[in-house]
């Protein structure tokens, strides 16, 4: 009797029981792949495509500094690689799109004007020389995993948003001058570069800069260091530590940054100052403390131009791309290529 009793349960659990838990789980993992794949059709839904129509400068032909190799790359793409390189994907949508404004009037100017820089290669993908660019696989390989895509999106569309939009002034592109960090007030190149001609750039203030990791930093050098490093570039210098006033700052530029500074027998600017001792920018402040010289710095970069963090400030106030372009770039238009 027990017998039967047994064999009609094991009977009932391989009709009945065992069907619904396969059934169960199977359908379990049919949805999870159901959901994945809608998540990923959403996600590509994001961004838009790239669709316009470059009339001219389709591709570019870019110089990969460190490998010497020219490789020629559309030029949405490259932008992808130097937006994604310039500026942190965290930044706002509108300072993004500023900044492929940027990049791309830069590479357009670039092109225009420096044929013979690179030989056969239009730009180079070194940033102390023309723009910084990373590969979208390096790029990816720097963000962890979960904000992968969503980052990558973010700087797709901030190029796709403003397809072929570039700065110009009196009908040609400008040179496009960008830095990291103003410390409040951008600076004319004559104070950086000398020489004349560029009448879009000027010296503008922007508020909340100081709100960015990059906007103070200080460095501190012996006095034994610090002669050293500038008799390596005059030989001739000298400096009584123990004189008052043995080092003076002596003029400030419009843009709140060091033009003359007088160190022992030597009167320097600022941004020479900069060199030497690889300050983050020419707004300093230097004081003899004991055996050491003390430099507070402030901002990030030449100062020329758009400041990235405030184009980032610009826009958490509401600012669009081309109310943070007009602020950055004077009697500028923001034409189709
Ligand atoms: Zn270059």
């Amino acid at each position: 009797m027990r017998k039967i009793f047994l064999y009609l349960l094991i009977f009932i659990c391989i009709c009945f029981v065992l069907p619904v838990i396969f059934t169960s789980r199977f359908s379990e993992k049919v949805n999870v792949k159901v959901n994945l794949s809608e998540e990923k059709i959403q996600n590509a839904n994001e961004t838009t495509e790239s669709t316009y129509d470059y009339k001219k400068y389709k591709e570019i032909k870019l110089l990969h500094k460190k490998s010497k190799k020219i490789e020629t790359i559309k030029l949405d793409e490259y932008l992808y690689g130097v937006v994604s390189a310039e500026m942190p994907a965290s930044f706002e949508n509108e300072a993004l799109k500023a900044q492929a404004t940027v990049a791309r009037t830069y590479t357009l100017y670039k092109i225009v004007n420096n044929s013979k820089k690179h030989d056969k290669a239009d730009i180079c993908d070194d940033s102390s020389c023309c723009q910084a660019w990373i590969s979208k696989d390096e790029r990816l390989k720097k963000w962890n995993e979960k904000e992968r895509e969503g980052n990558w999106n973010k700087i797709v569309n901030a190029v796709n948003n403003t397809q072929g939009k570039i700065i110009t002034y009196n009908g040609k592109p400008i040179n496009a001058f960008f830095h990291a960090n103003s410390g409040g007030a951008t600076e004319a190149p004559i104070n950086v570069w000398g020489g004349s001609g560029y009448p879009y750039l000027q010296s503008v203030t922007t508020s909340g800069e100081n709100a960015y990791s990059g906007y103070k930093s200080e460095l501190k050098v012996t006095k034994d260091e610090f002669k050293e490093k500038i008799k390596k570039v005059h030989s001739d210098f000298e400096i009584d530590f123990n004189k008052k006033d043995c080092i003076k700052i002596e003029e400030y530029t419009e843009g709140n940054r060091v033009k003359n500074i007088k160190i022992g027998n030597l009167n320097l600017s600022g941004v020479e100052i900069r060199n030497i001792f690889s300050l983050r920018s020419a707004n300093f402040k230097v004081t003899i403390d004991k055996n050491e010289i003390k430099f507070e710095v402030v901002g990030y970069g030449h100062g020329v131009g758009m400041s990235q963090t405030g184009a980032d400030s610009l826009a958490k106030e509401g600012k669009n791309y081309k109310d943070i372009i007009n602020h950055y770039y004077k009697n500028v238009k923001i034409e189709d290529m």
